[in-house]
């Protein structure tokens, strides 16, 4: 092992909230059956705190909840501008807190301080801030028509939210659906994934002291299998937002069908950087690497697809296979780490075969391609992976870890083909310095989203979201509103009005 590793000093802590508690109807209260889970620190393999584990009694309560809330109307009555405040209060709390919510999202996830720090929190308190912000310019419209008649269209919530999300970046995409949906006046029941359910309990507390009535906001941590199909299906949810794989997307996609509820499908990625031979090396180099390290690889818009001009293909290797090692890797207490543990034994081991059948297939392993053995915890080290098929699974599906496959191209035929030649279609990259040339590629690539010489700029005001497997619907911007409103056509005859 001869990367950069720090070993941990300190063991991670759990958060301070009510342990083994789910947050239902303004309350703390257990699940009906008293059963609880562990929650594992990716960084040690042990158990970090437990949390409730929620039955589908328990979604029914929580789903009848926050149809009473949303019924009664103390949320969906509020003026947008009024609930637009309380967001606002959020984004206040979560800042003061930021260091609290850290620590629980580093410890439960096993993200680097720094980024959980840095990205988590930061990206999460902003998603309030901005739908707040948005708040204050919700408007409905009037419309020009032939008849003698006045039209106009306003903006309603949907009712109930189901918002389910995966293990990667719980904090983030939970906050990426509660802030539009609580703007529009909806009321949620949020599932998070059950490996990482903490940070969802810590957004409780903030919303309830925002001011965040009773009933509007609730929370059951378990198992998406035990519960997923029940709160999906269930005839008081109105709509499911759902953020995870292509495979459970789909099939909850299915069951929401059937009752024709209004649904969102953010999934699956295997996104392509491509650099070309243009483009300034020292730059992209730092580019290619944040791009498939960043949160571990584990980042559904992560860049795992490297297609390099042939050119520069051999020194692009050598630079990677010399400057990986020093990354720094290891103790996520450290504020310098930038690669920590998967998020779970499972991650770790699915990613560890994924790699093991690139070799079989004849890949060369520039670096990296190893379980790393640290402190227990679910470490696998930085992999760059050469020479495979393209067909190859390592190419065509979507790793979730800190793996890069490269593939050589000669022309920007050959790299737009290369890059859409997956089921996959959320986000994309371009290095270049050639601008027109960046222009012209990206908008010939499937994806939602293209970053131009740099990877992960993310911003609240800039919609994210897939084509293809990658799903459909979109996240983050006024885009997102749409999501969560329906309109609402109100018509005059105005004839009939003048005669009375
Ligand atoms: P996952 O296994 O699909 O789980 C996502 C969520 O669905 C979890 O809360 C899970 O609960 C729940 N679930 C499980 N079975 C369900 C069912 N039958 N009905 C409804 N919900 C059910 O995904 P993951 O492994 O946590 O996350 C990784 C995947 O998410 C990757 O494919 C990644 O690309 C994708 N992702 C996409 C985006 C995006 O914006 N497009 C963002 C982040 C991640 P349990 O955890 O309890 O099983």
């Amino acid at each position: 092992m001869t990367l950069t590793e720090s070993k941990p000093k300190t063991a991670p802590t759990a958060p301070a909230f009510p342990p083994g508690q789910l947050f239902i109807g303004g309350a703390w209260r257990e699940a009906s059956d008293g059963g609880r889970m562990d929650v594992i620190a990716p960084a040690t393999g042990t158990k970090l705190t437990d949390v409730a584990k929620a039955t589908t009694a328990d979604v029914d309560a929580a789903v009848a909840a926050a149809r009473a809330a949303f019924d009664s109307g103390v949320w969906s009555g509020l003026s947008s501008r009024e609930r637009a405040r309380i967001l606002q209060r959020a984004y206040v709390l979560m800042r003061e807190r930021t260091e609290q919510i850290a620590q629980a999202e580093s410890a439960n996830v096993g993200k680097p301080i720094t980024f959980a720090r840095v990205v988590d929190v930061n990206n999460a308190a902003e998603l309030y801030e901005y739908y707040a912000s948005l708040g204050h310019h919700l408007d409905g419209s009037v419309r020009e028509t032939t008849g003698n008649t006045h039209a106009y269209v306003k903006t309603e919530p949907l009712g109930v939210v189901a918002a389910i999300t995966p293990f990667n970046f719980p904090l983030i995409l939970s906050s990426t659906k509660i802030a539009p949906a609580l703007l529009a006046g909806n009321t949620i029941v949020h599932k998070p994934a059950g490996d990482t359910p903490l940070s969802a309990l810590l957004i409780a507390q903030i919303l309830q002291e925002a001011g965040v009535p009773d009933g509007v906001f609730n929370v059951v941590t378990g198992s998406g299998a035990t519960l997923g199909d029940h709160l999906v299906g269930h005839p008081d949810v109105d709509k499911v937002a759902f953020t995870g794989s292509t495979e459970i997307g789909a099939h909850a996609a299915q069951l929401a069908g059937k009752t024709l509820k209004s649904f969102t499908a953010e999934l699956g990625g295997n996104a392509a950087n491509i650099l070309f031979a243009d483009a300034d090396l020292n730059t992209a180099i730092h580019t290619v690497i944040g791009a498939f390290v960043f949160n571990t690889g584990q980042f559904c818009m992560a860049g795992p697809r490297l297609l390099v001009e042939r050119p520069i293909y051999e020194v692009v290797l050598g630079i990677l296979a010399d400057a990986l090692p020093h990354v720094p890797f290891g103790d996520i207490t450290n504020p310098e780490t930038v690669i920590g543990p998967l998020a779970s034994s499972t991650q770790l081991e699915k990613v560890a075969a994924i790699v093991e059948r690139a070799k079989a297939a004849g890949a060369r392993v520039v670096t990296g391609g190893e379980k790393v053995d640290l402190n227990g915890g679910f470490y696998y080290s930085p992999t760059v992976l050469a020479d495979l098929p393209a067909d190859a699974e390592a190419i065509v599906e979507e790793t979730f870890g800190p793996v890069l496959t490269v593939q050589p191209f000669d022309t920007e035929e050959e790299a737009i083909r290369l890059a859409n030649s997956t089921r996959y279609g959320l986000a994309s990259g371009i290095q270049t310095a050639d601008l027109a040339k960046a222009h012209r590629v990206a908008a010939q690539l499937d994806a939602g989203i293209t970053w131009v010489n740099g990877w992960a700029l993310l911003d609240p005001a800039v919609p994210f979201g897939g084509v293809k497997d990658s799903g459909w619907g979109r996240e983050g911007g006024p885009e997102a509103m749409a999501s969560y409103q329906r309109s609402h056509s109100i018509v005059f005859n105005l004839e009939q009005s003048a005669a009375q």
